[in-house]
């Protein structure tokens, strides 16, 4: 039962980042520098989300949430808004700069500036909880974002 709750929530997350992508997107706005500016904030764990999200709308903050509990996943996808100019690896540095031993985490708002951040990762997320496989999911964003015109990905190892 909390797996069809929580894939038709996603869904419906996917919906409302589709929508907002269809509204954008133009070259001027994808060419806007994606990491200047970008605030970070530390908090004690994961279920504890960043004061830079309290005005955000509630599907920003369930996305957030949902990154920083698949690391693992998008740590192998890639992102394709330009940031790996500024040093990102992956689409999860786009959310979370950096994960401490204790549990606390610094948090990242640049994907909160990009939509293209947030598509990679919500596609990502909704795929592997329909039991897609991370390197398939890594073969679709690839083949999807390599297609349009998007500038180059970040430099994330294969899987
Ligand atoms: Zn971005
Ligand atoms: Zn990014």
């Amino acid at each position: 039962m909390k797996k069809i709750v929580m894939f038709s929530f996603i869904s419906m997350l996917m919906l409302v980042l589709v929508s907002a992508c269809s509204s954008g997107g133009s070259q001027d706005e994808r060419a806007s520098e994606p990491s200047t500016g970008d605030v970070r904030e530390t908090t004690a764990s994961v279920n504890d989300l960043p004061g830079f999200l309290d005005a955000k709308s509630d599907d920003m903050k369930t996305l957030y949430t949902a990154v920083a509990k698949s690391q693992d996943l998008l740590e192998s996808i890639p992102c394709y808004c330009g940031c790996g100019e500024f040093g990102h690896t992956s689409n999860y540095d786009c959310f979370i700069n950096q994960n401490n031993e204790d549990g606390s985490l610094v948090w990242d708002d640049h994907a909160t500036k990009c939509q293209a951040c947030l598509d990679i990762a919500a596609e990502s997320i909704v795929e592997f909880s329909n039991g897609k496989s991370v390197k398939d999911i890594r073969t679709m964003i690839d083949k999807k974002y390599q297609e349009g015109d998007y500038p180059e990905p970040t430099p994330t190892p294969d899987v």
